[in-house]
């Protein structure tokens, strides 16, 4: 009997937490297995966004066909990661999860990371140097490096011409050995979450318990009420079809906390939904990876009202509306990596003068929280590529 690789994943997500619960001291023997898995994601991670990025322009039909759908693109992510942190804001002035607890008398912990780390600016987004961005994997100047070798190729009609080939080939290079990886996920997935489970120490979570539910509901009402609804709506099949083609992707978002490292797995899982343009989630999904994060942008503000309740500090409405614009820009900002949203949160704080060593209370939980917002971000760039595909015709594409 052939087990197909969703059962296989949704089997390595169960056989995981068994591993990491009753076996938690032997889980270093599967190790090597997750790394594995997720330095081969990390390895093809660059050349595929880059090949799909410039293939998926060259074959839009002019650069008014492409500025229609970056349009609709980030129009869509800006309306849903608003709706996000309208959610979480919400939550958290219901839920108050920050009151019963007095900051001042909470062990201080070491912030000299986040501290160190340099204020976010726009600028940085722009790379000087393509070989540093490369290395790097700086996403968001590789994106823009490649929409601007896209332009040009579009540009000069060079669709024929030999360069959009070598473009075009690699594209289809990268999906077939993201196609071989892929048979590793059930495994690396299991690794990855018998080891998190085992590592992991869950009595440091009840202080800020309520806080971490508050992050979590939030996200299971985007996931649930908002983001699925919306498949609900686009799709021709049902929203529960949609989410089981795409377990792969949410399993890798969550044991790998990073939805840069999950493109090529999106991507993937997208390309077996029928209803999808393949060219269009080409250009979706990495846009989406690295700008579009609904999960972050809602933690960031959760957190931001849950310190200032802590430490007694109380938001106008106005600096709640400067919060929901800082924390839009905080996740567009957040690198798609682990912990990106931690350390962008320091704007959030300062926009409205709070206090960075607030991030010092929520530390602790950040690992766990992490897992959850990044599925929830890489679930709603798979639903910005449904929508998105939905509201481009043909007629944009040249075959
Ligand atoms: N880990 C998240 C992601 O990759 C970003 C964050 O919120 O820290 O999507």
């Amino acid at each position: 009997m052939k087990i197909n690789l969703h059962t296989q994943v949704f089997l390595g997500i169960f056989i995981g937490i068994f591993l990491g619960l009753f076996f938690k001291n032997w889980v270093i023997v599967f190790h090597p297995i997750g790394e594995i898995f997720i330095r081969l994601l990390r390895l093809i991670m660059v050349p595929l966004v880059i090949a799909s990025i410039i293939s998926g322009i060259i074959n839009l039909k002019n650069i008014t066909a492409l500025k229609i759908l970056g349009f609709k693109t980030i129009s869509f992510y800006i309306f849903t990661s608003a709706i996000s942190v309208i959610i979480g804001l919400f939550l958290v002035n219901v839920i108050k999860p920050g009151v019963s607890i007095v900051a001042h008398d909470l062990p201080q912990p070491d912030l000299s990371s986040i501290k160190g780390s340099r204020p976010f600016s726009f600028i940085d987004l722009i790379p000087d140097n393509i070989f540093r961005a490369l290395v790097d994997a700086n996403m968001i100047g590789l994106i823009l490096f490649s929409v601007l070798i896209g332009v040009v190729l579009l540009s000069l009609e060079s669709k024929n011409k030999s360069i959009s080939k070598f473009f075009i080939s690699i594209n289809d290079v990268m999906m077939l050995i993201t196609q071989w990886i892929m048979k590793l996920a059930p495994l690396g997935v299991m690794a990855l979450i018998a080891e998190l489970v085992a590592t992991n120490n869950y009595t440091v979570l009840a202080p800020i318990f309520l806080y971490g539910t508050t992050v979590i509901l939030g996200l299971a009402i985007h996931f649930f009420l908002v983001l699925t609804v919306i498949v609900w709506i686009f799709s021709n099949e049902s929203p529960f079809k949609f989410i089981k083609s795409l377990l792969p992707a949410l399993a890798t978002a969550f044991s790998t906390d990073s939805s840069v490292a999950t493109i090529p797995v999106t991507v993937s899982c997208l390309h077996q939904v029928k209803q999808l343009k393949k060219k269009v989630i080409g250009f979706v999904v990495p846009l989406g990876a690295t700008v579009n994060m609904d999960g972050t942008a809602l933690y960031e503000a959760v957190a931001a009202l849950f310190i200032a309740q802590a430490y007694d500090i109380h938001l106008t409405l106005f600096q709640q509306g400067i919060i929901v614009l800082t924390a839009i820009l905080a996740s567009v900002g957040a690198a798609g990596i682990p912990s990106a949203g931690l350390v962008t949160m320091v704007a959030v704080l300062s926009s409205v003068q709070l206090p960075i060593e607030g991030v010092g209370l929520i530390l602790a939980i950040d690992r766990i929280l992490d897992m959850f917002r990044t599925v929830t971000n890489v679930y709603g760039d798979a639903v910005g590529s449904l929508v998105i595909s939905d509201l481009t015709d043909h007629e944009s594409f040249d075959d």
